[in-house]
């Protein structure tokens, strides 16, 4: 966050809890400055009474019962009106902070992105402008020719989700709900990531023929979306695992890693729009933050339900059903 923004939150603090803090003060000097009223129009109209008259007690007891009236009359307006500046505040104070933490996370978003969308196309052009210079062996041209097709892949899922993301999110995106071949799309998934990522180990265990109704380009989203975190949020050496079966009618599908896991206060918000655990500091991981937002989305728009479990000894089971 930069200084500016960081010294005008300061400032909207201050000036918020200073408010806040002179408008309870002045109601409760008003409360007392009315109390001392009445009790003063009390002491006078007492004053005003002959005690020898007749109805002396009666007339007393008339003046203390207004008097008690109009105390308790002040006491329940007050605290009507502190409990409502009070809940008025809090209402203030959470919609401030939310829009402030949404606005800070938009900011890392667009970092995020821009790196995301910056570091492949400059080593694609640097991989194309290498294959049009130089004479290369055939072998190192492969490799540059696959490394080439691991970052596009990459823009491509990165811009899927975004748009995807936008779309669903105003509604623009036509669902187009049909029988789909999700075993095809899970095998795919897989043999997608270990070309990505060929030095990894995989373990997909992949029911054959499962079929649901969904649409291939978002069963596609969400399957990378899961894969990608559970490689990227693990060390090389640990085995990521897919399964994917059909169970009383239900499809189950489950990506398994042993990296870093997912803490039980956060399993919920990593779901969230731009959200990602840890600070910017302390992340070594690129991302955006949409990953998990999109995949719950698509997940809910076909009537079906995510959740994160935690792996033993460690890591996360993401688990899908539909
Ligand atoms: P990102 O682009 O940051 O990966 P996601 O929406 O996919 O965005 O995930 C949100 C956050 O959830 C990530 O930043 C990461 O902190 C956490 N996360 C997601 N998947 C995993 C996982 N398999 N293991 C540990 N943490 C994860």
């Amino acid at each position: 966050m930069n200084s500016l923004k960081k010294h005008r939150l300061v400032r909207i603090t201050i000036v918020y809890w200073f408010l806040l803090v002179y408008i309870v003060v002045a109601l409760i000097f008003w409360y007392m400055e009315l109390n001392q009223q009445n009790r003063q129009m009390y002491e006078y109209q007492l004053a005003q009474l002959h005690k020898d008259s007749p109805d002396y007690r009666s007339a007393v007891a008339e003046i203390e019962a207004a008097k008690n009236t109009k105390t308790s009359q002040y006491i329940g307006e007050g605290s009507v009106f502190l409990l409502l500046i009070l809940v008025g505040a809090v209402f203030v104070y959470r919609a401030t902070r939310r829009q402030f933490i949404l606005s800070r996370q938009q900011q890392n978003f667009m970092m995020a992105i821009t790196h995301e969308l910056k570091t492949p196309i400059a080593v694609v052009r640097l991989n194309v402008e290498t294959l049009q210079k130089r004479r290369l062996e055939e072998a190192q041209q492969q490799k540059l020719i696959a490394n080439t097709l691991q970052e596009v892949n990459r823009l491509n899922t990165l811009t899927n989700n975004i748009l995807v993301a936008s779309q669903l999110e105003t509604g623009a995106y036509r669902l187009n709900k049909q029988q789909i071949n999700i075993s095809r799309i899970a095998t795919e998934a897989v043999r997608d990531l270990q070309n990505r990522f060929p030095q990894r180990s995989m373990d997909a265990t992949i029911q054959p023929e499962v079929y649901m109704q969904g649409e291939d380009t978002l069963m596609q989203l969400l399957l990378n979306n899961l894969l990608d975190n559970a490689v990227k949020y693990s060390s090389r050496e640990s085995p990521v695992k897919l399964l994917l079966k059909k169970e009383n009618s239900h499809v189950i599908i489950q990506v398994t890693d042993e990296g870093i896991g997912i803490a039980a206060e956060e399993k919920k918000k990593v779901f969230e729009k731009f959200y990602r655990v840890g600070s910017e500091e302390t992340r070594t991981a690129k991302g955006t933050g949409l990953g998990l937002f999109l995949s719950k989305k698509i997940v809910q728009d076909f009537k079906g339900t995510i959740t994160i479990t935690d792996n033993v000894p460690k890591g996360s089971i993401f688990t899908v059903r539909f």
